[in-house]
C-alpha cells in the first residue's frame, strides 16, 4: 500500500508544538510579530497574503500588513522596508513575490534586514545555508524535509532527484539534503529545463521531489517502483468546476501512486508546509531578537 504524506497532519502538529513556543515568547514579554508587505493587487499574491495573516491569528502572531501601491516607484516599496526594518514589533516580514515588472526583485530582497527574512531568500542566509549554518530556512524546502522526516524516508545515501532549479525551491533544496546532517547526507540531482532525458535522471532516484511548475510533467512510467514521491507544483488546470479551474501538480498522481512507496498529494502535501515553516521561521527570529530560548519542532 503506498503511504499519503498527509502534508496537513504534519504542519498541524508543527503548528501545535510552535504555539508552545509562542507562549514562552509572551510570557517573556516578546511577542512574535509577523509582517507581510504586498505591492500591487495580484488576485493569488491576496490570497496568499491573506493565507499567511490568518495563520498567525491561530497560532498567537501579531500580523501587520502593508500595501504598496501597484504604479508606485520602487523607492516607495524601498521605504517601507526601511520602516519594517526599524520596527521592534516585527521580528520577521516577507515581501509577497511577484513583484511588479518595474521593481526589480534582488534589490528588494538586498534591502530586508537579513535577520528578519523570514523568506530566507537574502543572499547573507542563502550565503550561511549553502555554508551549512543556515539562519532560516527557506519555507518550502524546510517543509519538503520535515515531510521526509514525517514519513521515516532514509536519507543517507539517497539518491534525490529534484526537477526545478528555482531559487526558492530546487537550489536551496540540493543544498540542505547534501548537507553532512541527519536530515541531509543524501546524493542530489538537480534537473531543469535544459535537463536531457528527465524520465531517466527521476526513474533511478529513491526520492523524487517535483518542482517545476508544469501540470502532470511526471508520470508514473517516470518513477522507480518503491520511491517516496514529494510533489511541491501547485497548477491551476481547466477544468468543469464552479470556479472553472482545479490545483494539480508537478506529479500524475494516479498512475504516480502506483509505483511510489509514498506520495504527497496536491493539495494538502507541501503547501501547509510551506506555512508552518514561516510561522516556524518567525517564531525563530523572534527568539533571536528578543534573546528568549524556546523549543523549535
Ligand atoms: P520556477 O518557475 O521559478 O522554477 C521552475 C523550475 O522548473 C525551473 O528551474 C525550470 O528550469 C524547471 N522546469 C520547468 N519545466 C521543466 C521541465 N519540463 N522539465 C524539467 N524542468 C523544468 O518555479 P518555483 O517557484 O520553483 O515553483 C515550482 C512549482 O512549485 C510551481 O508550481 C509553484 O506554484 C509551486 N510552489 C509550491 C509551493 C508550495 O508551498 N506548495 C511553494 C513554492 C512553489
Amino acid at each position: 500500500m503506498t503511504e499519503i504524506i498527509d502534508g496537513k497532519a504534519v504542519a498541524s502538529e508543527i503548528r501545535d508544538d510552535l504555539t508552545d513556543a509562542i507562549e514562552t515568547l509572551a510570557d517573556a514579554g516578546a511577542r512574535p510579530g509577523l509582517a507581510t508587505v504586498l505591492m500591487g493587487d495580484d488576485p493569488a499574491s491576496q490570497t496568499y497574503v491573506n493565507m499567511k495573516q490568518r495563520d498567525c491569528e491561530e497560532v498567537g502572531i501579531e500580523s501587520i500588513h502593508v500595501d504598496v501601491d501597484g504604479d508606485a516607484p520602487p523607492e516607495e516599496l524601498y521605504d517601507a522596508i526601511a520602516d519594517l526594518n526599524e520596527d521592534p514589533d516585527v521580528h520577521g516580514y516577507i515581501v509577497q513575490a511577484p513583484v511588479p515588472d518595474h521593481v526589480d526583485y534582488r534589490n528588494v530582497i538586498r534591502r530586508v534586514d537579513p535577520r528578519k527574512d523570514v523568506d530566507g531568500f537574502h543572499p547573507e542566509n542563502v550565503g550561511r545555508l549553502v555554508a551549512g549554518d543556515a539562519r532560516f530556512r527557506p519555507c518550502t524546502p524546510h517543509g519538503v524535509q520535515k515531510l521526509l522526516e514525517s514519513a521515516g524516508v532514509e536519507l543517507e545515501g539517497a539518491d534525490v532527484t529534484i526537477v526545478g532549479r528555482s531559487d526558492i525551491v530546487g537550489k536551496p533544496l540540493a543544498n540542505l539534503l547534501i548537507q553532512k546532517a541527519d536530515d541531509g547526507n543524501a546524493t542530489v540531482t538537480v534537473c531543469h529545463s535544459r535537463t536531457e532525458d528527465l524520465a531517466e535522471k527521476t526513474r533511478r532516484a529513491d526520492i523524487v521531489v517535483a518542482a517545476a511548475g508544469a501540470p502532470e510533467l511526471i508520470d508514473g512510467s517516470m518513477i522507480g517502483e518503491g520511491a517516496v514521491v514529494i510533489d511541491v507544483g501547485v497548477n491551476r488546470v481547466d477544468a468543469d468546476t464552479e470556479k472553472g479551474y482545479e490545483l494539480v501538480g508537478d506529479v500524475e498522481f494516479e498512475s504516480a501512486k502506483e509505483r511510489a512507496s509514498a506520495i504527497t498529494p496536491v493539495p494538502g502535501g507541501v503547501g501547509p508546509m510551506t506555512r508552518a515553516m514561516l510561522l516556524y521561521n518567525t517564531v525563530k527570529a523572534a527568539s533571536q531578537q528578543e534573546d528568549v530560548d524556546v523549543d523549535l519542532p
